[in-house]
């Protein structure tokens, strides 16, 4: 934002500008005047760039033009949202009081405050926030040793939790999960933070008392009671709720509706590092759109609710039995019941998301319809909690304990429902919110109100005698109310007529003169066009009272709501999850306890299937193919070749998700999933380039590799797509196989391997626990077929050739490819006999390995084993990889 010219000689009301902005250098200041809100001086024109605004001036300030752009105040919103969309925040400043108060306080302009900071991560209208994504505002705080406390709150919807991290290293992970709308982070942190915070990332500090500031925002003298936090985490929950409180109107009602911050800590939860979460495209695909992911693909829910909850839920898949079983079971038994699964999908299809609408409620940024949210939500609630309760005791708990929570107490539904309108006007200041019958006083008002108006309409027949007009009408005008219009002749001869002085009730007073005729009035109209309006503001201020009361009425049962919203989604969830299985024929995974397993037989990636079922109804394309996959112990390592667009990226993908999909505790997309639990999974398929990081593919590749081989273990998945390939031949296929070694014996976790270094399949019969599994392909006329079919064995070699020859590749070149290949393959035979020479992994006397017991050989003292043995592949570049693979060549 530009500069701010100096505040010197400014009007009243401009002065007020200037004391406001000094207060928010860093904002947009939406400067409310009457109708309107006025930006002026640089923030005008940023914003008229940014929205398209025409740009006007204002007077003069220091003999200058003031630059000036405005927008309408009943439509602030959408220019609010599209601002904050841009990277912007605005403060807004209000009127705190109407001209008459200004008036008898002899004062030369309104009183002005601003009320609100309005910034991407607190913000809590609909226009502004994704109705099926939660809108984090994240906060960070140094931990000891290097640890990090992480706070992350949504105040569209009160959700507060915590985590500790170990370490700074950990936060691209947590930032790919949450997908923060803004971050809070003081500047040594902010500093480490990858591109991806950018803009949304502002500096800010701890507070100094934080276990205090915490506690007074929750009104009790100690936090023992909230659970176990880190002292970082406090630092962060008091940066979190010390921004809202400054951004929002202050006071303590701005926290009153955040929960307690929950501490999350990473037990009993997967763990996904940044690059396995981009590269199993779980949120949004790697292109960064929303449908193509696994989240587009599997999303049934009906409810923005029910939406959220399912993507933190496969953001943050459990790694514990007991609850993912739980959510099996719910899932289950709503799909084990079709009438079930229907009935309590039709009582939420639609619901109104209570959770954000008792979020403004409670920051008393609230429009009428947030009412008729909780009024119309809570008898969806009531509806699921009937259909669910139709099921008997049969109920699973999960289910049964929503079904209890649908139905809060006390249950402010039926007030509601007798107080509100079934349409509701759009604004609190509309007439019109509360239902005939609800309050006597109102429908008093408004009787008198109907009175007036039926004795004005009256009135003008007897006027029309009275002053000898047939043509004059009574109507109502916007400055004046109620007149007696009549056309220019007749108003002329009235005025003629009309007498002076004290006159009856119905004789003509002149208000007017148009072109076209002349307005009147007269005593008994005025009279009952006074009363008439006197009504009216009664009724609406009555209106106004009302609204309160209701509003009062909800946060008293706010928890109760808050519950029921909560129960709604949970709901949604595993309906949604039920019909997403009838609808796919996905089967229930079994989670095995004490073996890590996996095994899934017939299975399919849910995006891929569903891309190719789309494209298949328009251009009758192939059927998704289903595959199996073992990796039980015994095969626990599984070496994937085939040529490329084979299918082996989507296999390696496909295993991933399944069990992401079961441990979020949702069905899996094959015919049987056995599954023991994964405590991390990672994976590295798909473009691994850091363009923006400044690093090379190779160089990014290997660093991911390192992360896995330093945090895998025996519970772990891994799926590593053609690790290796990022450099020259030799040192490709020397890492490649030094990390398949490793990940086999020592880091034993399970693992599946694509790889087009044919040489790799020489380890199979060396390292016991590896299957080689193979894309199958197929020629036919000339032509590569892909079967997308996954066998047991190994590729063939020369499927480059046949895939060269189908894109075209003139047959004189393809002749001589030919002929190269034949004089490698002949001088690569040579690589046998060094798989037969190289010992394996375990059986070296690599430092970093502890052998079992019953895998300690003799040892074999050849020199090449000892120069291995001190090879640390981790640290090589590939140049040295390279030397150091010919020097153990030339040793044999
Ligand atoms: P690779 O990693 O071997 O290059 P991909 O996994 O990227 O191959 O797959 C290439 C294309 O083949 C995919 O975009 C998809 O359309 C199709 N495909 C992959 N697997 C299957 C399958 N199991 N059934 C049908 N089509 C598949």
């Amino acid at each position: 934002l530009g500069p701010v010219p100096p505040a010197e000689g400014a009007s009243p009301a401009m002065a007020q500008w200037f004391a406001a902005k000094a207060q928010h250098p860093d904002a947009l200041l939406f400067f409310r005047m009457g109708d309107f809100f006025e930006l002026f001086f640089a923030d005008a024109e940023a914003a008229s760039e940014a929205l398209g605004l025409a740009l006007s001036f204002r007077g003069e300030h220091r003999g200058q033009r003031v630059p000036m752009c405005g927008v309408p105040a009943h439509a602030h919103e959408a220019h609010l949202a599209r601002l904050i969309r841009r990277g912007f925040r605005v403060a807004v400043c209000e009127q705190m009081e109407t001209p008459e108060e200004a008036k008898k306080r002899k004062a030369s302009t309104l009183r002005r405050e601003v009320v609100r900071l309005v910034t991407p991560g607190t913000v809590t209208e609909d226009a502004l926030l994704e109705a099926a994504r939660p809108a984090w505002l994240l906060a960070l705080a140094p931990g000891e040793g290097g640890a990090v406390g992480a706070a992350w709150l949504d105040v569209s919807t009160g959700a507060f939790e915590t985590e500790s991290l170990p370490a700074a290293a950990d936060l691209p992970g947590l930032l790919a999960r949450l997908e923060p709308a803004e971050l809070l982070a003081p500047p040594d942190l902010a500093a480490v933070l990858p591109a991806l915070a950018g803009e949304r990332a502002t500096e800010a500090v701890p507070p100094r008392d934080a276990p205090g500031l915490v506690a007074a925002a929750y009104g009790v003298a100690t936090l023992d009671g909230f659970g176990a936090y880190t002292a970082a985490e406090v630092s962060a929950a008091a940066m979190a709720l010390d921004y809202v409180r400054t951004t929002q109107r202050g006071g303590p009602e701005a926290l009153a509706h955040l929960s307690r911050p929950m501490p999350r800590g990473t037990k009993g939860v997967l763990q996904m590092d940044a690059a396995t979460r981009r590269s199993l495209e779980i949120l949004r695909s790697e292109r960064g759109d929303t449908r193509d992911c696994l989240l587009g693909a599997v999303d049934r829910t009906l409810t923005a609710a029910g939406g959220r909850e399912l993507a933190s839920r496969l953001a943050c898949p459990l790694a514990e039995a007991g609850p993912v079983l739980a959510r099996h079971d719910a899932v289950a038994a709503l799909l084990a019941s079709a009438p079930l699964r229907t009935a309590v999908r039709d009582a939420l299809r639609g619901a109104p998301d209570m959770a954000r609408a008792l979020g403004r409620l409670s920051l008393d940024r609230f429009a009428p319809r947030d009412l008729a949210a909780i009024r119309d939500g809570l008898g969806r609630a009531a509806a699921g909690a009937a259909a669910l309760e139709a099921a008997g005791p049969a109920l699973p708990p999960l289910l049964r304990e929503a079904a209890a929570a649908l139905r809060p107490e006390p249950d402010p539904a039926p007030e509601l429902g007798r107080a509100l309108v079934e349409t509701l006007p759009a604004r609190l200041d509309d007439p019109g919110l509360v239902a005939a019958g609800y309050d006597g006083q109102l429908d008093g008002l408004r009787r008198l109100r109907d009175d007036a108006r039926g004795a004005i309409a009256a009135m003008q027949l007897d006027l029309a005698q009275a002053w000898g007009v047939a043509s004059l009408k009574v109507r109502h005008h916007q400055q004046f109310g109620y007149l007696a219009e009549v056309p220019a002749a007749a108003g002329e001869k009235l005025l003629r007529e009309a007498p002076k002085g004290a006159a009856g009730p119905l004789a003509p007073v002149h208000r007017q003169t148009m072109a076209n005729g002349h307005r009147f009035t007269c005593a008994a109209l005025a009279d009952l066009d006074r009363k008439l309006a006197e009504a009216g503001d009664a009724a609406a201020k009555r209106e106004r009272q009302i609204a309160r009361h209701l509003r009062g009425l909800c946060l008293g049962a706010a928890a109760g709501i808050g519950g029921a919203a909560a129960a709604l989604a949970e709901v949604d969830v595993h309906a949604a999850a039920a019909a997403l299985a009838a609808e796919g024929g996905w089967c229930r995974p079994e989670i095995v306890e004490d073996r890590p397993d996996f095994a899934v037989t017939a299975g399919r990636h849910p995006v891929v299937a569903a891309a190719l079922a789309r494209a298949g109804t328009k251009a009758g394309g192939g059927a998704f193919v289903p595959n199996d996959c073992d990796l039980s112990p015994g095969r626990r390592v599984c070496l994937l070749t085939g040529p490329n667009m084979a299918g082996k990226s989507t296999f390696l993908r496909q295993n991933a998700l399944v069990a992401v999909l079961a441990q979020t505790g949702m069905f899996a997309p094959a015919e049987s999933a056995r599954l023991g639990l994964v405590d991390r999974l990672f994976s590295r398929v798909g473009a691994a380039d850091d363009i923006a990081g400044g690093r090379s593919t190779f160089m990014v590749e290997m660093a991911e590799t390192a992360a896995i081989l330093n945090q895998a273990g025996p519970r772990s998945l891994v799926v590593l797509d053609e690790v290796g390939r990022g450099t020259a031949t030799w040192d490709g296929l020397a890492v490649a196989w030094a990390v398949l070694e490793a990940l086999h014996d020592r880091l034993r976790c399970r693992t599946i391997f694509a790889t087009h270094f044919h040489e790799l399949t020489a380890l199979a019969g060396r390292l016991p626990e590896l299957s080689l599994s193979t894309m199958r392909v197929r020629e036919w006329r000339g032509q590569v077929v892909f079967l997308h079919s996954v066998g047991a064995g190994a590729a063939e070699r020369s499927w480059g050739l046949h895939v060269a020859r189908l894109a075209g590749v003139p047959k004189a070149v393809l002749a001589r490819a030919g002929a190269v290949l034949e004089a490698l393959e002949e001088r690569a035979r040579g690589l046998e006999p060094l798989s037969e020479e190289l010992p394996l992994l375990s059986r070296a006397a690599a430092p970093a390995v502890e052998p079992e017991p019953e895998e300690v050989s003799e040892g074999r003292h050849h020199p090449a084993l000892e120069a291995l043995a001190v090879l640390d592949p981790d640290a090589l570049s590939p140049r040295e990889a390279q030397e150091a693979l010919y020097r153990l060549r030339s040793m044999l």
